[in-house]
C-alpha cells in the first residue's frame, strides 16, 4: 500500500503506517508532491492500495496520463483509501476516481486532537463504521441548543468526542465541529456500529490543500495591513466547502492610505501563504464597498447556488 501523504506530526500519518502493518499489507512511504516515486513504486512493487486525499486521486491519474502515457488502470490499483478532506464519501467524486482508476475507494475520519482514524469503510461503502468503541465515547448533538441527539439512521448534527482509557490528556465531550449525517445503524457486512459521513463543518472552516484555514484568520492576516488595507475581507466560494480549490480567493479592501496597490496585493497575498501555508488569489477593492455586519460577519462569500 503506497502511502501518498504526510507522515509527521499528521493523524493520517505514523498512526496510518502501524494500522497498515497491523493488517499483513506492506507500507509504502511516499508523501506527498511525488507523483512520480507514486508510478515507480506502483510499477516496481506492484502496489495495489493507495492512501490519499481525493483530489490527490483526481490529480494522480491526470499525471499518470499526461507523464506516464499510461491509462491510469493499467497501473492495478485496486484500491484506494482517502481521508483528510471531505470528498471520497461525495457521490460524483468517488464516481469519478472509480472511472479513473477501477478501484474501489472508501474513506476514513478521525481527528488529530482525539485519535487518528475511529470511523472507515468496509467493503459495502455505505458510510464510515465506527471503530473506536474501547478507546472513545461519542456523541451526536445539535450544535446550536447542545441537546444530545439519538443515534438513528437520518439524525444529523455535530460528533462530540470523550476520552476512555487515555491517561494523558483526556479530553472530555471534545466539540469536533465535523458535522455528520447517520446513514446506517446495520449492515450487510455484520458489523453492528453505526455508519456515518461527514457532511461538513460546524463552524466556517476550509481546507485547502489539506490545510485548515479558519476565516477570520485571514481576515486577521489581512488587519496586520492596517491602514493600507482596512480589515474588512470576504472570501468567495465557488461551490460548498470545506473543501476548497487552491488559490483561496479573498476580496479585500484597501484603506485610505494604500499606495500602489500591485505591491500591496502581492504583499497580502504572501503575507498570507506564509502565515497560513496556503496560496490565496487577493482581489483588492475599494474601502466601503464590502458588507458591514453589525453582529458576527458573514466573511464568506457564496457564489453557488444553495440547494
Ligand atoms: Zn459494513
Amino acid at each position: 500500500m503506497i502511502h501518498a501523504t504526510s507522515l509527521t506530526m499528521f493523524a493520517g500519518g505514523l498512526p496510518s503506517k502501524d494500522a497498515i502493518e497491523l493488517i499483513g499489507a506492506t507500507f509504502v512511504p511516499v508523501g506527498t508532491g511525488a507523483s512520480e516515486k507514486v508510478v515507480l513504486y506502483a510499477k516496481s512493487l506492484h502496489a495495489t492500495a493507495i492512501h490519499c486525499t481525493p483530489s490527490y486521486a483526481i490529480y494522480l491519474a491526470d499525471y499518470v496520463r499526461r507523464e506516464a502515457k499510461m491509462d491510469p488502470r493499467e497501473l492495478g490499483i485496486k484500491k484506494f483509501v482517502c481521508g483528510a478532506e471531505p470528498g471520497a464519501g461525495i457521490p460524483a467524486v468517488r464516481a469519478k476516481i472509480t472511472e479513473e482508476w477501477g478501484a474501489r475507494v472508501t474513506e476514513g475520519l478521525g481527528n488529530a486532537d482525539m485519535v487518528p482514524i475511529i470511523f472507515a469503510e468496509c467493503q459495502d461503502q455505505s458510510g464510515m463504521h465506527y471503530n473506536g468503541q474501547e478507546y472513545v465515547y461519542n456523541e451526536i448533538i445539535d450544535p446550536e441548543s447542545g441537546e444530545v441527539l439519538p443515534i438513528e439512521t437520518g439524525v444529523s448534527g455535530e460528533l462530540i468526542y470523550t476520552s476512555l482509557e487515555r491517561e494523558c490528556s483526556p479530553l472530555l465531550r471534545f466539540r469536533t465541529r465535523d458535522r455528520v449525517t447517520i446513514l446506517g445503524t446495520s449492515c450487510k457486512c455484520g458489523r453492528t456500529s453505526y455508519k456515518l459521513r461527514c457532511v461538513g463543518r460546524t463552524d466556517d472552516m476550509l481546507i485547502v490543500l489539506g490545510v485548515n484555514v479558519f476565516p477570520s484568520a485571514v481576515r486577521d492576516v489581512v488587519s496586520s495591513f492596517y491602514p493600507q488595507m482596512t480589515g474588512e475581507v470576504q472570501i468567495l466560494l465557488d461551490q460548498p466547502g470545506p473543501g476548497v480549490k487552491p488559490p483561496l480567493r479573498v476580496m479585500a479592501e484597501v484603506g485610505t492610505e494604500a499606495q500602489d496597490q500591485a505591491t500591496l496585493q502581492k504583499k497580502v497575498e504572501e503575507k498570507i501563504k506564509s502565515v497560513l501555508t496556503v496560496p490565496a488569489a487577493v482581489q483588492l477593492v475599494p474601502a466601503g464597498t464590502l458588507p458591514r455586519f453589525e453582529m458576527k460577519g458573514q466573511l464568506i462569500r457564496k457564489l453557488y447556488e444553495e440547494r
